[in-house]
């Protein structure tokens, strides 16, 4: 194992944050409609929204992207609302990094990249299968978009929302979209059993304008999903996390093995057994949970106490960010 003085600034940084800053506040955190905006304001000052963001731009020192999920992992296990609400920025300065809008690029890449501006994200409504729940129409001058995006995490905490709307020939438009209410945009508050204060809202769109200039890009929806597949390892990593805190709180030195090896399986991972690698994350952080909670006892129902509020986050991770392929790994792994 690597000493902490020879891991990467970011790594190093990241476990510092999660064990002295995020972790004792977790529970707080988890009883709480909203996040610190203090903890969102420690990765911006620490270089941590630059995560995705071309080298010139970080200071992480991260020399591969699995050093890149170990971070996503280590901070997940201090504080997993943190970093799942966190997590949603990253498309948006990929967005900001790779468009051909130049002017959009100036204006938000290198303050996406700084944290001084924050997104969340909220494409699942036009990407997934059946009828786009978000519309987008091109009209003089931009977009139309129209519908809901049912799951929005962060509101009230970002500025910027990035946004995919389907147009009629199933083309995905995406788009850097001002997170604020108008007479257009208005959203409805969820609450929720996990990750409660992740902020998460549903955003109802009604002929809300787009102008060009915010457009980061189009693309065939069949090539969207041609690619999806190989975007997945990221969010594995907040299983990765859960499961980790958990093992750690158990002290078992059998699911610590597991822990590497689930780990190791979604780093080699390729398109066809990411769902498999995917789905042994959320598993593994369900069976951490789970055997914390008997390790402890009756005391880890009460209120406050880690084991219940991590049972519950595993149980968020069994669902966010899924796949069929996943669904379907998950369903036999848990009905053997
Ligand atoms: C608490 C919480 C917060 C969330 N926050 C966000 C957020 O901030 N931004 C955001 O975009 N999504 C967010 N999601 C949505 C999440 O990404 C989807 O729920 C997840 O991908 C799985 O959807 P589902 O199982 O509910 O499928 P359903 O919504 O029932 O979808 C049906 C089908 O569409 C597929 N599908 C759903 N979403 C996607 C997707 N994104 N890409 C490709 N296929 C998809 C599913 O695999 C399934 O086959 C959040 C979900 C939860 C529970």
């Amino acid at each position: 194992m690597t000493a902490i003085a020879d891991q990467p600034t970011g790594l190093r940084q990241a476990q510092e944050i999660a064990d002295q800053v995020f972790f004792p506040a977790a529970a707080a955190v988890d009883g709480s409609d909203r996040l610190p905006v203090s903890h969102l304001d420690l990765l911006a000052e620490r270089g941590f929204y630059a995560l995705a963001a071309p080298p010139h731009l970080s200071t992480l020192g991260l020399p591969d992207f699995a050093s890149v999920c170990r971070v996503i992992e280590t901070l997940a296990s201090g504080c997993l609302t943190t970093t799942f609400v966190w997590a949603q920025h990253h498309n948006a300065v990929m967005a900001a990094a790779n468009t051909q809008n130049e002017a959009l690029k100036e204006e938000f890449l290198e303050p996406l990249a700084a944290g001084r501006r924050r997104s969340g994200l909220a494409i699942g409504a036009a990407v997934r299968p059946g009828p786009a729940a978000v519309r987008a129409t091109a009209v003089d001058g931009g977009y139309l978009l129209d519908g809901d995006a049912p799951w929005v995490s962060g509101w009230g905490l970002v500025d910027t929302l990035y946004v995919a709307g389907r147009d009629a020939d199933d083309t995905l438009v995406w788009a850097l979209v001002d997170a604020v209410e108008s007479g257009s945009l208005s959203v409805q508050p969820l609450a929720l059993t996990a990750v409660n204060a992740s902020s998460t809202v549903t955003v109802s769109f009604r002929e809300h304008f787009v102008p060009a200039s915010r457009i980061s890009g189009t693309m065939p929806l069949e090539a969207w999903r041609q690619r999806d597949p190989a975007t997945l390892r990221f969010n594995g990593s907040l299983a990765l996390g859960v499961a980790a805190r958990a093992i750690a709180l158990t002290g078992s030195e059998e699911l610590a093995k597991q822990l590497d090896t689930t780990r190791g399986f979604l780093d080699v991972s390729d398109p066809d057994t990411m769902p498999q690698a995917r789905a042994a994350a959320s598993h593994l952080a369900l069976r951490a949970c789970a055997a914390l909670a008997v390790s402890e006892g009756s005391r880890a129902v009460l209120r406050g106490q880690h084991a219940q509020r991590l049972v519950r986050e595993a149980t968020f991770l069994l669902v966010f960010g899924s796949r069929p392929g996943i669904r379907s790994a998950l369903t036999s792994a848990l009905t053997p």
